[in-house]
């Protein structure tokens, strides 16, 4: 095949781009083409981290999987407009490529350099970087949760150090931090300095983090690589990508997003542009967050009464045994907040407001109220430090505050007004815009209540469900977690206070059919709307749906008998709101860790556990007779009333061989054909059990050429005894032809749900 060359013109410079049709990552099949078309739209990005700095390439002419080569040196016959740069190694000098701007990068995208790797300095001054690097690079099988924690003490420990650090995914197995730094010391210093906070950290997170290179010395834990600082290393550039399968970028996030990450190859050529659509860039703030790189010492008199307001909070923590933050210095900017939901001994809310260098912090058991005239407990506890804003994580049995702590509302607020025994204040965050009023009635208690000008919670009951779309097969992607399908009666529980709520699918209330669910004491939550299933379940813990209808259809009387007769659980999978904050923007791994804590014990309430092994879900509950099993993006929102992919269910479907016993005449835009055929299907004992009709799975043709085959056969009675409905609309056949028919499951009466024709059985 000839060479296809293409000659274009971008921002003036003229290029000529060769082979686009080429595919360089074929497990994706992205063609070069496509990888020139990202470097383009990622430039305005990408520019910052690689113009102005001697770049080493990693090119793959072939594609990634026929090799590799690095290149240094600036070829003979790089255009003039590229630059260069000299550098003298111990052995010998050598001219890197500097690229200035688009161009240069889509020209580097045309030699198959899929890879760039730049330097920490730029070529205006070589002498002084601006940036220091950790690459966490985690030993073989490492889970990667526990990389993320890793990351996020890093966080913590460079920021309590005064640094404001960034990650990025490596494309590969780690995850990159680096941190800005303003340009006044050499290679040297910053080595020199990089040592003492790694190894810093390094002493306090021991037991799975190393400095050692060495795989034997390493010992399953995650090297803190610092090696890449020193004078003209290099690290994969933000926003590169990577000659890896399945196309990955290294790719800048925000470090509440690490939290959505589950690999450092998640984002990739084909899903970037929804990271970028979500946030825009998230390290927009890069060089304006630069700091001295020796941080000055905070001023001694702050820095003092910092400490004097902290000093109960160290006095209660063994800050070798808790994850919790320590540390004196944060960015401080007055007005941060936090509320975070702690699963304690008991269940409770913290609220963290900013002031004066620390956060000042109160328990509240009920949470904050959302109705004008609530007045909630809340407990004064000890000042913590800024760092503590972002802390999720578990604190051990054993240490103070024992349990999860999740951050439910972060953000910032404002004083109305500020006395020391009360005060006023508005809290701004994306879960909670309302102000609120505090005041203290004696020690450590203190009263909080909704100030009357703010708005209450905005709920008007019943909401519509958010509904799943369908898939025949089971999706493989690690984004996925999988759940049983319940197959019940769809409904959305409402608790407030005293009151619980059931109501169906469509709207209706129907709390009263099923009163064991109505019980606030199931609910370690004062308020919530949860998402479930309610089902009545066989010796096996198989649902029977027609057990659970009669349920639903009991009026009167029957209602308690049927309550003993068939009594009922609710299986509940989603929380939309809990303690009067919205959390359907929340991802679902969020919503599903809240939900949990929600009850009290499970027992008429259970939660619907879900599991990432889908294959292992699958068979088990094909095995089990159930109706299928839900896949769900572990990252999706709730969205209410509408059908979504972001939930898929995947519903089992069976085989079996009918005999066609009638059929019903058709009526409507079915006039003159039929409406469904009567089924017959042989049981083990040889006989023939009516299997109910199938209607749907024809076509007008097919209808046609089956009524033909029908005429010869019609007799005047039906050839079996069981009862069917539609018995007078219908003509009765020779139980002669075949067709296969597959269907969901049986009803109790052994008739086929969900029943779909597929073929006639031809016979010899
Ligand atoms: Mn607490």
């Amino acid at each position: 095949m000839a060479k296809s060359v293409v000659h274009t013109d971008i921002d003036g410079r003229k290029l000529k781009l060769s082979n686009l049709e080429k595919v360089l990552y074929p497990n994706t099949q992205v063609s070069k083409a496509e990888i020139i078309q990202y470097y383009l739209s990622i430039a305005p990005l990408m520019l910052p981290f690689v113009k102005a700095r001697p770049l080493t390439l990693i090119r793959f002419p072939d594609g990634i999987d026929k090799g590799h080569f690095y290149t240094k040196t600036k070829p003979e016959w790089t255009p003039n407009w590229i630059g260069g740069q000299l550098i003298q190694h111990s052995e010998e000098a050598i001219e890197y490529i500097v690229i200035k701007e688009k161009p240069g990068l889509v020209w580097l995208a045309n030699l198959a350099a899929l890879e760039l790797h730049p330097m920490q300095m730029t070529v205006d001054n070589m002498d002084l970087p601006d940036h220091f690097i950790f690459d966490l690079d985690p030993p073989e099988g490492t889970d990667f949760e526990g990389l993320k924690s890793i990351a996020f003490r890093l966080r913590d420990f460079l920021e309590s150090q005064g640094y404001i650090p960034f990650i990025k995914t490596s494309g590969s197995k780690g995850l990159h931090i680096f941190v800005p730094i303003i340009k006044e010391h050499d290679h040297e210093k910053m080595v020199e300095q990089v040592k003492v906070l790694a190894s810093s950290f390094v002493k306090q997170n021991k037991e799975d983090c190393t400095l050692a290179m060495s795989k034997e010395k390493r010992k399953g834990k995650t090297l803190i690589d610092i090696f890449r600082n020193h004078k003209a290393h290099t690290t994969v550039a933000p926003y590169s990508m990577r000659g890896k399968t399945g196309s990955p970028i290294s790719f800048p996030i925000t470090w509440s997003e690490l939290n959505e990450v589950f690999t450092s190859k998640d984002i990739h050529i084909r899903n970037y542009q929804d990271w970028l659509d979500k946030r825009g860039d998230a390290w927009a703030n890069f060089y304006e967050s630069a700091r001295p790189l020796i941080p000055e010492a905070p001023d001694p008199e702050t820095q003092a009464a910092v400490d004097k307001k902290l000093k109960s909070y160290y006095d209660k923590r063994d800050m070798d045994a808790t994850p919790e933050p320590g540390g004196a210095i944060h960015t401080a900017t007055g007005d941060q907040c936090c509320i975070q939901l702690h699963d304690a001994q008991n269940l409770h809310y913290d609220l963290r407001l900013e002031a004066d260098g620390v956060l000042l912090s109160w328990a509240i058991p009920k949470g904050l109220p959302f109705k004008k005239g609530v007045k909630r407990l809340a407990i004064r506890t000890e000042d913590h430090p800024l760092q503590y804003l972002d802390f999720e994580g578990v604190i051990p049995k054993g240490q103070y505050g024992a349990g999860q702590m999740w951050v439910f509302a972060r953000g910032r607020f404002k004083w109305d007004s500020k006395k020391d025994k009360s005060l006023s204040f508005t809290l701004d965050t994306p879960e909670i815009k309302r102000s609120y009023k505090i005041y203290n009635t004696k020690e450590d208690q203190w009263i909080i209540e909704l100030a009357s000008t703010s708005e209450a919670l905005d709920l008007h009951m019943p909401l519509e469900p958010m509904l799943a779309g369908v898939s025949e097969t089971l999706p493989t992607l690690s984004k996925y977690t999988f759940e049983i399908k319940w197959d019940g009666i769809r409904s959305l529980i409402h608790l407030d206070g005293d009151s619980v709520k059931i109501y169906s699918r469509s709207g209706r209330d129907i709390s009263k059919q099923f009163p064991e669910l109505c019980d606030p004491d199931l609910f370690d939550v004062e308020q919530g709307v949860f998402d479930g299933e309610i089902v009545v379940l066989d010796e096996q813990g198989r649902p029977v749906f027609s057990q659970v209808i009669s349920r639903m259809h009991s009026a009167g009387k029957t209602i308690q008998t049927n309550k003993k007769k068939y009594p009922v659980v609710c299986y509940l999978f989603d929380a939309l709101l809990i303690d009067g904050v919205w959390i359907t923007d929340k991802p679902l791994i969020k919503r599903q860790a809240w939900l949990s804590v929600c009850l009290k014990k499970q027992g008429t309430y259970r939660i619907s556990e879900t599991m990432d092994d889908g294959k292992g879900l699958f068979k088990a509950a094909r095995a089990m007779n159930l109706e299928g099993v839900m896949a769900k993006d572990k990252l999706g929102k709730y969205i209410l009333g509408q059908r979504r992919n972001e939930w898929l269910k995947i519903k089992f479907r069976h085989d079996i061989i009918c005999t066609i016993a009638g059929y019903t005449k058709g009526e409507g835009d079915r006039s003159g054909l039929f409406g469904s055929l009567h089924l017959l299907a042989a049981q083990d004992d040889g006989t023939m059990k009516y299997m109910g009709r199938v209607g749907t799975g024809f076509d007008t043709p097919k209808m046609k050429k089956l009524l033909t085959l029908f005429e010869p056969l019609v007799i005047d009675k039906k050839s079996f005894s069981d009862k069917v409905e539609e018995a007078a609309r219908s003509i009765w056949l020779e139980p002669i032809l075949q067709c296969e028919v597959k269907y969901a499951s049986l009803s109790s009466n052994g008739t086929l749900r969900e029943p779909v024709f597929q073929k006639l059985i031809e016979k010899n």
